[in-house]
């Protein structure tokens, strides 16, 4: 077994940045990007709209486009990406050991940058009725058919709570913001936006205490904490925006950590109290908990572990080919089919007309994934789709549905949040996946329809 010299743990801004970092120190690190525990691949910024606070765009970025570019920057210097998830660390032996889904990886140093997961309210009925009205994700699933016209609900004080607050009044009646305290957490210019709305009714020092409905949630419960009074509002969904935990729970019993979970690092310095790993990001920062400050820590503990690396004479470096990598080549999104532009055979199209002529004509399996102009979690699910998709020759087909362009496909398909992803064949639903999933995942599904 290859000993690797360093594995990053995590795709968030921390993780990518040290990866670029390392890469260009020719120590051509790992990087477990993350696939389901503890977030998506891209980290929390694939959750956002716009981040108007990361240098060098002035205008702003979306999250999800800022994570595709700080990807590439680290493919580009060549950083060896596993799309999996750490599933067990052993840092009880040297070299560490990392252990994931297929196979278990031996290195002499870690960067843990595993960054931070949505909290729960842990209500009576949130089981019941997650994805059927409750969702941690009011960007990623905000223009689902359910709410449109229909009264929303958001609980949570800071920025985030607001961010979703404005964003849901594009779609929902009204919005509702059951804040616990009496007044928020968010930046100032981040309340006036809420304040001054007057889509938005601030429900000041209330809690939820539970949530009732049918097939679909449909009433929310509050009370006041002062009052003590009961109040119902009837809603059609409920967004969290309460906060995160930090996700290092693989840790546990082998690094110093904080009473709330987080990895104590040196002060100002990523070193932790095991030498050879370090932290970057959210991981290991209870108060900045910025984009910016994730990737500035990330770049810290690149250099720190390079350093270590070398006095310990453990590093072992590439030597590149070309001193100036290849320049990385940009996606080209595909365009929406129409009459004219429509290919029965083709492998990958967009829209009702295609999805149409391939539901009724092609005895192919066909792969329909609903999307939502600005979820993060489409933008890692679309690459993985589209690679199992040439994976398959031709076997298989796929169709993009944006379900803010075709509302009433979505409603029809009963679509309730984005990404879903339904399988059929000859008009049959096989399969159905909502979230990212594994490629695996898929593969495994269509392998089994063209058996059948
Ligand atoms: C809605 C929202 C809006 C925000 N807006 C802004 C903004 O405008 N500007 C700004 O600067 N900041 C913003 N932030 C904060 C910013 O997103 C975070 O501070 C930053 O993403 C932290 O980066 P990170 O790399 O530490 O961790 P994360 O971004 O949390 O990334 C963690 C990564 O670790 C992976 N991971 C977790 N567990 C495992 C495991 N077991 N194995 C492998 N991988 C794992 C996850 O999949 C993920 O890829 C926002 C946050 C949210 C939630």
């Amino acid at each position: 077994m290859n000993t690797e010299n360093i594995v990053i743990i995590g795709s968030g801004p921390a993780g990518y940045t040290a990866a670029i970092y390392a890469a260009r120190a020719n120590l051509q690190p790992l990087l477990i990007t993350g696939f389901v525990k503890g977030g998506i691949p891209g980290g929390q910024l694939m959750t956002t709209t716009f981040v108007e606070n990361y240098p060098g765009f002035p205008d702003g970025i979306m999250g999800p486009d800022l994570m595709d570019l700080i990807k590439a920057q680290a493919i580009r210097w060549g950083t060896k990406l596993l799309e999996d998830d750490a599933q067990e660390i052993d840092l009880r032996t040297k070299p560490f050991k990392v252990k994931t889904s297929i196979e278990t990886i031996e290195t002499h140093s870690i960067i843990i940058a595993t960054g931070a997961s949505a909290n729960k309210l842990g209500l009576p009925n949130e089981n019941k009725y997650w994805s059927k009205g409750i969702s941690a994700c009011a960007i990623c699933d905000g223009s689902t058919p359910q709410f449109r016209n229909e009264e929303l609900v958001v609980v949570g004080g800071g920025d985030s709570a607001c961010e979703e607050a404005v964003y849901l009044t594009k779609y929902g009646s009204h919005v509702h913001l059951i804040v616990r305290s009496d007044k928020l957490k968010a930046s100032k210019a981040m309340s006036d936006r809420v304040t001054k709305n007057p889509q938005i009714t601030i429900h000041w020092e209330n809690e939820i205490i539970d949530v009732d409905g049918s097939d679909w949630m449909e009433k929310i419960k509050l009370k006041n904490k002062n009052t003590k009074e009961k109040l119902t509002i009837t809603a059609k969904g409920l967004f969290y925006a309460i906060g995160h935990t930090p996700n290092s729970e693989l840790l546990k019993d082998q690094i110093s950590l904080t009473n709330n979970g987080y990895i104590v690092t040196e002060p100002g310095r990523p070193e932790t109290s095991i030498e050879g790993v370090f932290a970057a990001g959210d991981i290991a920062d209870s108060e900045w908990r910025q984009g910016i400050t994730a990737a500035g820590s990330g770049c810290k503990a690149a250099l720190a572990a390079e350093k270590w690396l070398s006095i310990n004479g453990l590093s072992s470096l590439i030597e590149r080919d070309d001193v100036e990598p290849a320049k990385m080549k940009k996606g080209v999104e595909a365009q929406e089919s129409n009459e004219e532009n429509f290919k029965f055979n083709g492998l990958w199209q967009k829209g009702s007309y295609a999805l149409r002529k391939l539901y009724h004509e092609s005895s192919k399996p066909l792969l329909v994934i609903y999307t939502s102009p600005n979820c993060g979690p489409c933008h890692v699910l679309k690459p993985q789709l589209k690679r199992v998709i040439k994976e398959l020759n031709g076997e298989a087909q796929a169709i993009e549905i944006d379900i803010d362009a075709e509302e009433e496909i979505a409603k029809q398909a009963g679509i309730n949040g984005t990404p879903t992803v339904q399988l059929f064949q000859k008009k049959e639903l096989k399969d159905q996946w909502k979230g990212v999933k594994q490629r695996s995942d898929f593969k495994k599904s269509i392998e089994k329809t063209l058996r059948n």
